[in-house]
């Protein structure tokens, strides 16, 4: 079977992980924590950056951060569980609203519409690492009070206008899992903008809500409980891991859009044809290529097409996220404001194919090729 991803694999990562564990450093903020905590803070532009065990965890931390039972945060549907449900477990209410059918993100102008006295914060996705309207989302923000959440998860050195998304909202979140560009297997990281306040918050509660790294730092003689937090911090090893692509991540980045593009254009008659619909990627956001995905005309042709890949072919291609407020938990812990207009329409749609470093231009043509053989049979 063709894999769907591969996450980039590098000597340098091998070495350092060996390193790492011949000298007994091996838990959390360690030398290789400490530079990839750099690179993000210099590279992204953010004035702190805290390595995680998930991107889930990254939202979890920031949900500490910013609601309170009874609270409510307006986020798509269409989405990973834990953008909604991290709040959720803080006791907030998500609230969806419907998303745009180009981008596949939170459609900006059905923001201001699911506000109520009880909003905190917009948490928009970033979706297949694609920048959602951050110009207007911030505005909508300032102008209630809002804080703004970016789950970048997927969005790691993607760019909306002339900044990296995750720096944009007052808090980012970053997943290195496996399956996304630059991989710790699991992790991730929580981004603080320019509050310095917000990052000293944001260091103790990922430290157990205690002030255990001022006392590691021996700024204090012993370390205390303060409030609530939990123990995020993600291990050494798994950053002497990361670190090596995050110093090639410009090569990663380059190589992922050749993929992209490969696709984009040998796909493009098919498009042409109105057999399939390819991804828009608007001219305000530089592109991490995390996905290629297109649509199909509707769920049937797209089950018919995936059993065709997989079965056939042994090519692994994947749909993706049921829309959360068609769930068990969605139901339970969440409410949808307005019309679903697309959310579901265009999510039983899409399909997406295998695109990671390093695949090879010949896997990328045999993939075209098949597709081409069952959409033109
Ligand atoms: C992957 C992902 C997450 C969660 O990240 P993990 O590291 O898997 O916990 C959250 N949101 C989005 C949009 C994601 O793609």
């Amino acid at each position: 079977m063709v894999r769907f991803h591969y996450p980039p694999t590098f000597d340098e990562s091998i070495e350092n992980v060996a390193k790492a564990i011949r000298e007994g450093n091996t838990c959390g903020d360690g030398d290789f924590t400490f530079k990839c905590k750099e690179w993000i803070e210099k590279k992204i532009g953010v004035c702190g950056a805290y390595l995680v065990s998930s991107g889930s965890d990254a939202l979890e931390h920031a949900a500490m951060l910013a609601v309170e039972p009874g609270d409510e945060i307006i986020v798509p549907s269409f989405t990973f569980v834990t953008s909604a449900s991290s709040f959720a477990r803080q006791g907030a209410t998500p609230v969806f609203v419907d998303i745009r059918p180009d981008t596949m993100n939170i459609d900006e102008n059905l923001i201001e519409d699911a506000i109520t006295p009880k909003t905190k914060a917009i948490v928009p996705v970033h979706y297949a690492g694609v920048g959602c309207e951050m110009d207007k989302i911030m505005e909508i923000a300032k102008k209630h009070n809002l804080l703004v959440i970016e789950d970048a998860a997927q969005a790691v050195m993607s760019k909306y206008k002339d900044k990296y998304l995750g720096s944009i909202g007052d808090i980012g979140c970053f997943s290195f899992h496996e399956t996304k560009n630059y991989s710790m297997g699991e992790g991730g990281a929580t981004l603080i903008r320019d509050d310095e306040e917000l990052s000293d918050l944001a260091e103790r509660k990922r430290e157990s809500g205690t002030n255990r790294r001022r006392y590691i730092r021996g700024e204090l003689d012993k370390y205390t409980w303060e409030f609530l937090g939990s123990s995020f911090l993600a291990s050494e090893l798994s950053a002497a891991y990361l670190l090596p692509q995050l110093e090639k991540a410009d090569l990663i980045n380059e190589n992922r859009n050749h993929y992209f593009n490969m696709y984009m254009e040998m796909m493009a008659d098919l498009a042409k044809e109105g057999i399939v619909e390819l991804p828009t990627i608007p001219d305000t956001c530089s592109y991490n290529a995390h996905m290629f995905y297109f649509k199909c005309k509707d769920i049937d042709v797209r089950t018919e097409y995936i059993r065709y890949m997989m079965e056939d072919k042994q090519i692994k291609v994947m749909s993706h996220y049921i829309p959360l407020h068609d769930t068990n938990g969605g139901r339970k812990y969440a409410r949808f404001h307005g019309e679903d207009k697309w959310t579901t329409k265009e999510s039983e749609r899409l399909v997406r194919l295998p695109l990671f470093y390093d695949m090879g231009d010949d896997l990328v043509e045999r993939i075209v090729q098949e597709t081409k053989a069952f959409f033109l049979k």
